[in-house]
């Protein structure tokens, strides 16, 4: 078949193909440890569900507005302005299925080809994705372990020329974990304010932070602007399944990505989104359980992976995720990647699934339960004793 050319540059997010090939494993009996794929193991909490299948039992089957149902924009809007403390209004909000939309249709709705984008890398791989597949250039910016995974100011600025549109922020970071401090936030905004560039910050690990809280970027002075928010429930809420995400925009451009929605998926699942009003104003204390317990397992795994030979590993403030450096143990990622799953029995995703500066590393994914994590230590000490 003659594809359109602009199929060889989209890529993929690998963490699907090693969980495909980790169920086919398991198929043939082998007992395998899920240590890659990034969604909590936990269920969604029972007062969401209950609100979904009441909304289902009133008929709320039916397509709805493409921006999303006025009774959800306005509480993201509440509630995304309360904490961040800014100030947005139900025009702002895009509600889209999953938070990854927004990705595309911002990156759509703002760069032209031939634009420059500026990524994290070792990063979500949809980032780079995007932006090669609409022919603008993808500038990585590397995500150092010796700055805890967070990037370099100077070396931002160093990236930036006329063509630069975009720097995409994710905070906490998909794979590594790292925030990114004030500080850190204030110098990429006067980069942004001065270059005049848009910020896509994807926010949508915002809730699962283990030291202070979250901050956003568009509550510095004149970022709202020129900021796209995204977030979503699928890791606050344990609602991967449901698919429903948002954006916050200047509402210029919320237009036109509701335009854009229009054009896609006309709107997002209407029982989904009562459900989802329940999330935002409901009794919020299964999503603290949650965070109590993946700290925990953060603990164990981090000190559990340190006390391995040729392996160290930095303690990340949020997300569910450790990229522990194998540097030292002499095999490239992608290999160790595969060994571990075919020897070891331990499903994991090379660094370099997350972009090339990701050699060296390897993601685990602690979204699973205290037992399984240390029975996954075990293994992994004794392949790594067998090297
Ligand atoms: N952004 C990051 C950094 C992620 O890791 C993910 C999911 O893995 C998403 C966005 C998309 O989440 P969803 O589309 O499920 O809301």
């Amino acid at each position: 078949m003659k594809l359109a050319d602009r199929m060889s540059r989209l890529g993929t997010e690998t963490a699907f193909v090693v969980l495909a090939k980790a169920k086919e494993l398991e198929a043939q009996g082998r007992e395998i440890i899920h240590l890659e794929i990034g969604e909590p193991d936990f269920d969604t909490p029972r007062n969401i569900i209950d609100k979904a299948i009441d909304a289902l039992n009133n008929h709320w089957t039916h397509y709805g507005p493409a921006a999303g149902l006025p009774a959800l924009r306005e509480t993201i809007a509440r509630e995304v302005s309360r904490f961040r403390d800014i100030k947005v209004g139900p025009e702002n909000v895009v509600v889209t299925p999953g938070a990854k939309p927004i990705m595309f249709y911002a990156i759509l709705a703002l760069i032209n080809e031939g634009d420059e984008v500026i990524y994290p890398n070792p990063g979500f791989p949809i980032y780079e994705s995007v932006i090669n597949f609409i022919g603008a250039r993808p500038v990585p910016i590397r995500m150092r372990e010796e700055k805890q995974f967070r990037l370099d100011v100077d070396e931002l600025i160093s990236l930036i020329n006329p063509k630069t549109r975009m720097i995409i922020i994710n905070s906490p970071e998909n794979p590594t974990g790292s925030v990114l401090t004030n500080k850190d936030l204030e110098a990429i905004a006067e980069v942004s304010i001065k270059n005049d560039i848009y910020i896509l910050a994807d926010e949508i690990y915002s809730r699962l932070i283990y030291s202070g809280r979250h901050h956003s970027i568009a509550s510095l002075p004149d970022m709202l602007e020129r900021t796209i928010i995204l977030d979503g429930y699928s890791k606050t809420y344990a609602m991967t399944g449901w698919r429903l995400g948002y954006g916050v925009m200047p509402r210029a451009l919320a237009d036109q990505v509701a335009k854009l929605q229009t054009n896609c998926n006309s709107c997002t699942a209407s029982f989904s989104q009562i459900a989802g009003i329940e999330a935002l104003t409901g009794d919020q204390s299964a999503v603290d359980k949650m965070v109590t317990e993946f700290k925990k397992r953060r603990d164990l795994i981090v000190a559990g992976l340190n006390d391995i030979e040729g392996i160290s590993c930095l303690r990340p403030d949020g997300a569910f995720y450790v990229f522990p450096n194998v540097k030292s143990l002499g095999i490239a990622s992608s290999r160790f990647e595969s060994r571990l799953l075919s020897e070891a029995g331990i499903a994991t995703l090379s660094g370099t699934s997350f972009g090339a500066f990701g050699e060296g590393y390897i993601r685990l994914s602690y979204a699973n339960s205290i037992p399984n994590i240390e029975k996954a230590l075990d293994k992994l000490r004794h392949f790594v004793e067998s090297l």
